[in-house]
């Protein structure tokens, strides 16, 4: 008895949250236009809420069509009178600039990410600012020196690029589509996601204080009308879309015909496969950062577990012990593992799909947690008994919900990750390095992690096929979006 309290003392952790002090959030943002902050031309406003404690942080302009087509002519008088002709080496000065405040305005950048978002400050801090950062600093280098980058002695911009982008990684986004676009000579007008517009207007802050000229990046926070506005807009050249399905076949139908180009990266229901020679231990943490990190909200999310049979037991045995591990709660903590949901949206969203996998007869468990009494959360969830016809074997929950699924050979296991209207990601574990190989070529998805999961760099190309969507973001295949070679 007395060895069970010591060892429940040892694993009692005290608070230890960050201070929200480094950040002042002003009670009223406008919108990014030309340099200035501005309000919307009809003055309308919406809120954006802490999703932990349902707190209002701030209200912010809800941009319209009059809007819209201001960011827009701002981006094109800044195409063509500045940055379309400016030497990239001059370009670079900037977002290396850029790079340089996001890290020295990290903490500030963390703490807001954790309040407007939810997700916990060890995953702001170490995972969505620094990786920002790193996009910015990998493009500026690629500003002087498109022409040798094998797309053609001249490659050149494309104009003004629209960019549309979804809640879940709210700045490091912004910097995904935003870095390869300026290094390219093209000039952004942004639309942050309607619940997470903070970050955004951050980092148009930072580009004030960074010099970058008036119209080069506009933010025109809003809703998905001010998304579609943008979309639809008669002066964009390019179109970059992060986000659902769904709104991505609407934004195709809208683009078709016009000569826009585009990019799409969408949703995901990735396979992490785990073969009975993997080390157990490694694969579980596998597995949770695979679909716990973020809260599950993320496009490339391994949100199917397949273990083959013969672990299977001992897999989920070793899961259930380290679900029980994890620390559910407060944002800004940094012990928490897993944060808020970022809205009662997605919130709803992911208790009625997983009430439907009980419902079709899939055994649900959680770790005993206790949720906070106000804000959106949802425990860490694992099915067993799914089936492949399961919607929460075939949706995307984008939630903190793992759907366990079994294979007893390498073809089935192909067969069952492939058995998927998308196809964005996959991860494998296995101790064979040729398996690793065979299995990678025989998955349907445009990343497949081997014995990891989850790991992102700017170097690397990503994005998917089939209802992923199409087009890669980071390397030198993401340049190429923003080029006209
Ligand atoms: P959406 O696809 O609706 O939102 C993504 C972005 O597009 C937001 O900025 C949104 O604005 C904007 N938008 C919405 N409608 C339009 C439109 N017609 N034209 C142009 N832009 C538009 O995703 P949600 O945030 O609503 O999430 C819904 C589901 O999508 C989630 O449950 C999840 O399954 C999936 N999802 C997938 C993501 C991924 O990376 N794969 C990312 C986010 C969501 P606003 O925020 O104001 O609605």
């Amino acid at each position: 008895m007395q060895g069970e309290l010591a060892a429940q003392a040892e694993w009692d952790y005290a608070p230890a949250p960050e201070s929200r002090d480094i950040v002042s959030i002003a009670p009223e943002y406008g919108l990014f236009i030309d340099g200035e902050f501005v309000p919307a031309a009809d003055g309308r406003q919406f809120a954006t809420l802490n999703p932990a404690t349902e707190e209002p942080l701030a209200q912010v302009a809800d941009a319209g069509e009059a809007d819209v087509d201001r960011a827009v002519a701002a981006a094109r008088a800044a195409y063509e009178r500045v940055w379309g002709p400016m030497p990239g080496a001059e370009r670079a000065k900037y977002l290396y600039r850029i790079a340089r405040l996001l890290q020295e305005r990290s903490r500030e950048f963390a703490v807001l990410e954790s309040l407007d978002n939810g997700k916990p400050i060890k995953e702001s801090r170490d995972v969505d600012i620094p990786l920002a950062a790193a996009h910015f600093f990998y493009h500026a280098g690629w500003a002087d020196k498109l022409e040798h980058a094998g797309f053609g002695p001249s490659p050149r911009p494309l104009g003004v690029a629209g960019q549309v982008i979804p809640w879940n990684f709210p700045l490091l986004m912004a910097a995904w589509k935003l870095a390869p676009a300026l290094a390219a000579g093209n000039t952004c007008v942004l639309k942050p996601a309607e619940t997470t517009p903070l970050s955004a207007l951050l980092l148009a802050e930072v580009c004030q204080q960074a010099g970058l000229p008036p119209g080069v990046l506009n933010v025109t926070t809003g809703a998905g009308s001010t998304g579609a506005a943008l979309v639809s807009h008669p002066g964009v050249d390019k179109i970059a879309f992060t986000g659902s399905t769904e709104v991505g076949k609407e934004i195709q139908r809208a683009v078709a015909g016009t000569g826009k180009r585009l990019t799409l990266e969408l949703g995901g229901k990735a396979a992490n496969i785990v073969f009975d020679d993997a080390p157990v231990e490694g694969a579980v943490e596998g597995i949770v950062n695979g679909i716990f990190f973020n809260q599950g909200h993320v496009c490339c999310a391994g949100s199917r577990l397949l273990v083959q049979e013969s672990v299977a037991d001992a897999v989920l045995g070793r899961l259930r012990d380290r679900l029980g591990t994890l620390r559910l709660g407060d944002p800004l903590d940094k012990n928490t593992d897993i944060g808020a949901i970022n809205s009662r949206q997605q919130l709803d969203k992911i208790r009625a799909l997983s009430d439907a996998g009980e419902a079709e007869g899939a055994e649900r468990w959680s770790p005993p947690c206790q949720l906070p009494d106000r804000g959106y959360w949802f425990p860490p969830t694992l099915f067993t008994g799914v089936s492949q016809s399961h919607r929460i074997a075939q949706e995307e929950i984008f939630g903190p919900v793992l759907s366990v699924l079994t294979f007893r050979t390498p073809d089935e296991a192909v067969a069952k990750a492939n058995n998927t209207p998308y196809g964005l990601s996959a991860g494998v574990w296995t101790e064979k390095g040729s398996r690793i190989l065979w299995m990678a070529q025989r998955l349907r998805a445009g990343v497949v992690w081997a014995n990891t999961y989850n790991r992102f760099d700017p170097t690397s190309p990503f994005g998917g096929y089939r209802e992923s969507g199409f087009g890669r973001e980071g390397g030198r295949h993401g340049l190429a979006a923003y080029l006209n070679a």
